[in-house]
């Protein structure tokens, strides 16, 4: 049985809900029985634009059969022709591409320090936030002020300070003149999508620019047009110097990136790199993902249904008592419930359902940015006959 083979040679760091899925169309994902799931995951925000996309399936077949890899020896056009796509619609000037969220922020921590030590030996500090999370790896892990990521694995690398998120008080009392970045999310979405207030944001970009650190917006998770805008920042009036993204923008392929503004645009040849890097494939899918978002009124219609969804949860919160919170923007919507999620997301399994908890008792829905009123409608409806039987 593939679960016993897995128990045997897969290294056990993750619990999986009981279920092996096999294949996806549009919104709706499959199991190896057949059954049909309703997909309000995306895989953690990955699929943005759902299963059998034809527009994608044609642009990675058309790259298959040319050329899949071939390292940072040589130029190639989907990684190049990518970058530029992106600065032509977020307004930063370059790209540095990865293959995870974790390594993005990994480039982006080694960019501050560059920043910093530029000016003094002792301008090192980067400062991150409680609640946050900005991966495994040993710079995101340290900068993921979360005692349960880090404990079995200190010492943590040096020279980082955590303060409160949406706490301007601490932030002043902790930044100083060896600070050379900051970073943060404007959404939490590991622990339980938590909204940045928008004041205290537009501080902690002053704080920044007050003490020449560089503000470092982690948006591995709210960008790609996950939030309604390209990238989420842009809702809350600041202008950051780094950005960070991942997940959403490959469409299912492994894919990371850095996007600086001219400022940080400190790193010269030596300083980083990595072999799969922008890579034809995952360049290729982060294309299309661009181009349906922001030529293709795809940002658009994330705002539309992502308005709709909320709404439908709002009303689901009037009539279920369980329902204690609904949070979020866009199609990035966190549920807060009184009742375990874990208990909620296996039932929701059980009818049909896929969704991704945040923490004790949050569910979030992440949905592909695809998806139409009448998946909202199915969803909502499942969700609320999983929790009618907690009533
Ligand atoms: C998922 C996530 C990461 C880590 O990305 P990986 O691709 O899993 O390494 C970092 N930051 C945020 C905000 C995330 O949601």
């Amino acid at each position: 049985m593939l679960k016993d083979l897995e128990s045997q040679h897969v290294m056990h760091t993750y619990n999986r809900f009981d279920v092996v899925l096999d294949r996806g169309e549009g919104c709706y994902i499959y199991d190896n029985y057949g059954k049909k799931y309703l997909d309000m995951g995306s895989g953690i925000a990955v699929n943005s634009l759902g299963y059998s996309h034809p527009k994608l399936m044609k642009s990675l077949e058309g790259q298959l059969h040319k050329l899949m890899h071939t390292s940072n020896l040589y130029y190639t056009k989907p990684q190049i022709e990518t970058a530029a796509l992106l600065a032509k619609y977020s307004g930063f000037k370059k790209v540095f591409f990865c293959n995870s969220g974790t390594e993005a922020n990994e480039a982006a921590i080694k960019i501050a320090r560059k920043h910093g030590v530029s000016q003094s030996p002792t301008k090192t500090q980067m400062i991150s936030m409680t609640g946050g999370f900005h991966g495994r790896t040993y710079g995101a892990l340290t900068a993921t002020a979360q005692e349960k990521y880090q404990a079995p694995f200190k010492p943590m690398v040096p020279g980082f300070n955590y303060v409160e998120y949406n706490n301007i008080q601490q932030l002043k009392q902790v930044i100083t003149h060896d600070t050379c970045g900051v970073i943060l999310e404007v959404i939490q979405g590991e622990s339980g999508i938590h909204v940045a207030d928008k004041c205290y944001l537009k501080e902690v970009m002053k704080l920044c620019h007050d003490y020449n650190a560089l503000l470092i917006i982690d948006e591995v998770q709210t960008g790609v047009g996950r939030t309604g805008s390209l990238f989420a920042y842009s809702q809350f009036d600041i202008e950051p110097d780094v950005i960070t993204t991942a997940k959403g923008l490959g469409a299912g392929l492994p894919i990371g990136a850095v996007l600086v503004k001219e400022k940080a645009d400190i790193l010269v040849p030596g300083d980083h790199g990595t072999t799969f890097g922008g890579n034809l494939m995952a360049t290729t899918a982060a294309q299309v993902v661009i181009g349906e978002l922001c030529e293709n009124n795809l940002l658009q219609h994330v705002q539309e249904i992502g308005n709709y969804l909320k709404e439908k949860l709002e009303c689901l919160k009037k009539r279920k008592n369980e329902v204690v919170d609904v949070r979020g923007m866009g199609l990035m919507i966190g549920i807060e419930l009184s009742i375990p999620a874990r208990h909620v997301i296996n039932q929701c399994i059980e009818e049909g359902l896929l969704v991704i908890g945040a923490g004790e008792n949050v569910i979030r829905f992440l949905p592909p940015l695809i998806i139409e009123k009448q998946h909202v409608d199915e969803a909502v409806t499942l969700l609320e006959k999983v929790i009618e039987q907690y009533s």
